[in-house]
């Protein structure tokens, strides 16, 4: 069981010495009991209680890194069941599978479409995570040419896929400085696929004949040196697959199972019904998710799911604050004010857009509210929108001096006024309307 910051407290050496960090023991140990410290920092602690507190304090889901550079991702390190409790930290990586029956070129069509995909969602930039390259040939040779294909054109995460280490080596010649993720270890080849996990420094999928079998697995895998672990249920159903994952992750947060304190692996394409696995693994702990020629549509949904699940609930998406230009605005054109909450802010530029009308958008840092929660809570001021104006240089962007806020924010106006010294105009509650209102309103 995790330890509370009290307990941690009492095992420190309570000098409040700041060499770890932190301005006492006291804020040292609630750290620790977040999963968020490293009892390292703390020089003073005696064998014993490094090691009752290494035990449970550290994240109950190992963090591990796959690939290098750039599009690196790491899994793991989760700390709660449910996303309501705080939030879920790593987003499963999607990794593209192709494999070593097909041609360099086909390939390598696959590996271009990974590398260039991008879609732009309330502001952020939506990617794949990698590519998966299987072993399905009986040549060991066609592995290690897939793999030479792949990274001929793309410096992406990838997970090799054999099971027999042979083939694993020839991949491993080719990438395997780059971290690739190897899978898998099974109870038949660990030992060898432990020795070139340890020989590369790279993560390693352990793939047991059934569930109840994986943390023997993992300790053996363990014992062979390898600590960057990510587990396989390798469950025949989706169904089991849900229950099993579940059961692991309860396992590994409530430290009952300090074994499956591991990230999970998915081959959804496996499954034969792709798409249902993905959101499977989505919604239900997968850290790696292998998935085979995605259709534009899915492709869309799984990416959108996954940006949605791993976001913080407690924390609206926000835009920077700023100023935002729709078409090529000069200085006669209109100032609208809004609040930085993306939802808001994509909804007006939308119909702005749709006006063609070419405006500034002045955002400013409402923390992510919405108008109205923060003209009720006072997050939107008159005072912030004066700082504002004045941190934005919007004098410079125009010669007109009138501004107009949300409908919703009317009973600001006065105030406005006030401290900006601009005009202020009221426009609709209803951003709909916008295009509208400056058709009918907009005279400067
Ligand atoms: Fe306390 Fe150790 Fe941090 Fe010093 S280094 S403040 S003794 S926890």
């Amino acid at each position: 069981m995790a330890l509370k910051a009290l307990d941690i407290y009492k095992l420190l050496p309570r000098k409040n010495c700041k060499e770890c960090g932190d301005p006492t023991c006291l804020t040292f140990a609630m750290k620790l009991a977040s999963g968020k410290g490293d009892v390292d920092r703390c020089p003073y602690l005696d064998e014993q209680a490094r090691e009752t507190l290494g035990s449970s304090t550290r994240p109950p889901i190992r963090l591990v890194k796959v690939g290098v550079g750039e599009r690196s991702f790491s899994i793991g390190d989760e700390l709660v069941q449910f996303r309501h409790e705080k939030t879920f930290y790593h987003p499963p990586g999607v990794m593209v599978a192709v494999s070593d029956l097909w041609t360099r070129e086909r390939i390598q069509e696959v590996v271009i479409r990974v590398r260039d995909l991008v879609i732009v969602r309330v502001g952020t930039d939506l990617r794949l995570s990698g590519v998966a390259i299987r072993h399905q040939s009986d040549d060991p040779a066609a592995f290690r040419r897939a793999v030479e294909a792949v990274e001929e054109i793309a410096d992406l995460p990838e997970v090799l896929m054999a099971d027999d280490p042979a083939v694993m080596e020839q991949g491993l010649a080719v990438c395997g400085h780059f971290r690739p993720l190897i899978a898998a270890a099974t109870e038949e080849n660990y030992e060898t696929m432990g020795k070139l996990a340890k020989d590369y420094g790279c993560p390693l999928v352990v793939k047991a004949k059934e569930p109840g079998r994986l943390p023997d697995l993992v300790e053996r895998c363990k014992g062979r040196g390898v600590q960057n672990l990510v587990l396989d249920p390798a469950v025949p159903s989706l169904h089991q697959f849900q229950n099993v994952s579940t059961a692991i992750r309860q396992q590994a947060i409530t430290r009952s199972t300090p074994a499956l304190g591991y990230p999970v692996f998915l081959d959804a394409a496996a499954t034969g019904m792709q798409d249902a696995a993905i959101v499977t693994g989505i919604l239900r702990f997968a850290s790696v998710i292998v998935v085979e020629d995605p259709d534009s549509s899915s492709l869309l949904s799984l990416l959108t799911l996954r940006h949605n699940i791993y976001t913080d609930p407690q924390k609206p998406i926000q835009m920077t604050p700023g100023i935002y230009r729709v078409g090529t605005p000069g200085p006669a054109s209109p100032v609208l004010l809004s609040v930085n909450f993306s939802l808001t802010f994509f909804t007006l530029q939308g119909y702005l857009e749709a006006a063609r009308i070419p405006c500034f958008m002045v955002i400013v840092d409402t923390e992510g509210l919405s108008v109205l929660t923060a003209v009720a809570s006072g997050k939107l001021s008159e005072t912030l929108v004066a700082a504002s104006l004045k941190q934005f240089n919007l004098e410079k962007e125009v010669s007109h001096r009138s501004l107009i806020i949300p409908g919703y924010a009317a009973p600001l106006s006065g105030r406005i006024e006030e401290a900006t010294g601009w005009k202020v105009l009221v426009g609709p509650r209803d951003a709909a309307e916008i295009g509208e209102y400056l058709e009918k309103e907009w005279t400067s």
